[in-house]
């Protein structure tokens, strides 16, 4: 495994997210890469941990001053081998390809897990929208498609959100993908309720996430109301937990952003959870305002582990929770660290967290939001619309079948569940039979 490794870690120097996004897949599937012959024999692992396509382009546009900008653009076309490629797009300082090519290489296996038939991939550009007015940002969107247009397709690439891509720009870059294109196809999910976009799209992660919590739970003869949970992050994931776990009795303590983290003892709740909307309209990126607003206590700079709390749910970006803050919760007697943020744990903080507690993974915990994307893209192939309570039972359903395979595939003799091996092995299983059927 570590000759493996090493050839890996020597063909992507310098892509540390990537590395450690592929370091714990492999360290998981190992052993049963080994016992199948058939695997080595395609030679597999390495075939699944190599893209199938980088597109990498220019992002030119004009800010309000008049003054030309230039940002890099990528699409990350990761894995088709289930279905088309399939993902979001990240609008974030922080974006460049070792990012997305870990990103893009954990929806591979998060799309596996959902059951439905969605390749991987992941795209994005280092835009920040911070600070911009609503003209710049739509200025960029419509550059970016200006590129992009021309690699997607219904059948082809279906870009979604992410960080930095809500509702408003998916509404920039899908118009302009229809007049480049001519042509009205669900190529975009998230879209909005008028033009194809599917009920509970919006709140799906934070819902799915909040739905995986709850098998946890049941499985240890627990349930979610009166829990605590300490969230980070204040964007959609976040939101869609929060409305989520008020619907279940459990209580929101926590939020954050890149400027500190919010307090609220009484819990988020109420009008409390759309201000969280109004406040990621502003294109500031704070969280402060909040405070102010219900008059909470701020932590200016730090992030919300320190908080006694039953259930962390790290909710903004990768590696926002590391090994003394995973040791803090876990002395402050939390019982479950769940990710709702794409690997939002480091691989020390994974590690810890499910050596003394439960640790539940992001590609299986936030796979909801894609799940909801993938009912949308059947709902626009048919021209149907379902109802919220049909999107909302199938949502269920697949988390817990999710759960359910988490179960099956990471569940030793002794009946301890590992989460992360069980979600790599159940999400390989199915891609990299794929593979060898198609011969790829
Ligand atoms: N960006 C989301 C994720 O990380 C959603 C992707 C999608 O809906 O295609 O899974």
């Amino acid at each position: 495994m570590k000759k493996f490794l090493d050839k890996i870690k020597e063909k992507n120097k310098e892509e540390d997210e990537f590395i450690q996004a592929v370091e714990e897949v492999v360290e998981n599937v190992w052993d049963y890469y080994l016992e199948n012959p058939i695997y080595q024999k395609h030679n597999i692992l390495e075939a699944i941990i190599e893209p199938e396509r980088v597109i990498i382009f220019r992002v030119p546009w004009v800010d309000d001053q008049g003054k030309m900008h230039i940002n890099r653009g990528y699409r990350v076309e990761y894995n088709s081998a289930i279905g088309p490629y399939k993902g979001g797009i990240r609008f974030h300082a922080s974006v460049k390809l070792s990012n997305l090519k870990f990103l893009g290489f954990e929806q591979t296996f998060k799309n596996s897990l959902t059951s439905l038939p969605m390749g991987g991939a992941k795209g994005g550009a280092d835009f920040s929208p911070r600070g911009k007015s609503d003209n710049e940002i739509m200025r960029f969107c419509h550059s970016f498609m200006q590129e992009l247009y021309r690699h997607l397709g219904e059948n082809t690439d279906i870009p979604a959100g992410d960080i930095g891509v809500g509702a408003r720009e998916i509404g920039y870059l899908f118009g302009m993908y229809k007049k480049l294109k001519n042509d009205f196809t669900g190529v975009f999910t998230g879209k909005a309720r008028e033009y194809g976009g599917s009920q509970i799209r919006p709140e799906a992660t934070g819902y799915g996430a909040i739905y995986f919590i709850n098998e946890i739970l049941a499985r240890k003869g627990q349930a979610i109301k009166g829990k605590k949970i300490a969230i980070s992050g204040f964007g959609n994931v976040a939101w869609g937990a929060a409305k989520k776990a008020n619907h279940l009795g459990a209580k929101v303590i926590t939020l954050s952003g890149p400027d500190g983290y919010i307090y609220d003892k009484e819990g988020v709740s109420g009008e409390k959870i759309d201000y969280m909307l109004t406040l990621r309209n502003t294109n500031l990126d704070i969280v402060e305002p909040y405070a102010k607003q219900f008059n909470l206590p701020f932590f200016k700079g730090e992030k919300p582990w320190k908080e006694k709390c039953d259930i962390a749910l790290p909710s903004a970006i990768q590696n926002e929770l590391n090994r003394e803050d995973a040791e803090c919760l876990i002395k402050n007697g939390c019982s479950i660290i769940a990710e709702a943020s794409n690997m939002g744990c480091t691989a020390e903080a994974a590690k810890i967290a499910a050596k003394e507690i439960i640790f539940a993974p992001g590609k299986a915990v936030n796979a909801g939001g894609v799940a909801v994307s993938g009912l949308e893209m059947s709902q626009n192939s048919m021209r149907i619309d379902w109802t919220r309570n049909e999107i909302e039972e199938k949502l269920k359903t697949i988390m817990k079948n999710i759960h359910n395979s988490c179960v099956k595939f990471g569940t030793d003799l002794n009946g301890n569940t590992d989460y992360v091996k069980g979600a790599n092995i159940a999400g390989f299983v199915k891609v990299a039979e794929a593979m060898i059927a198609q011969k790829e």
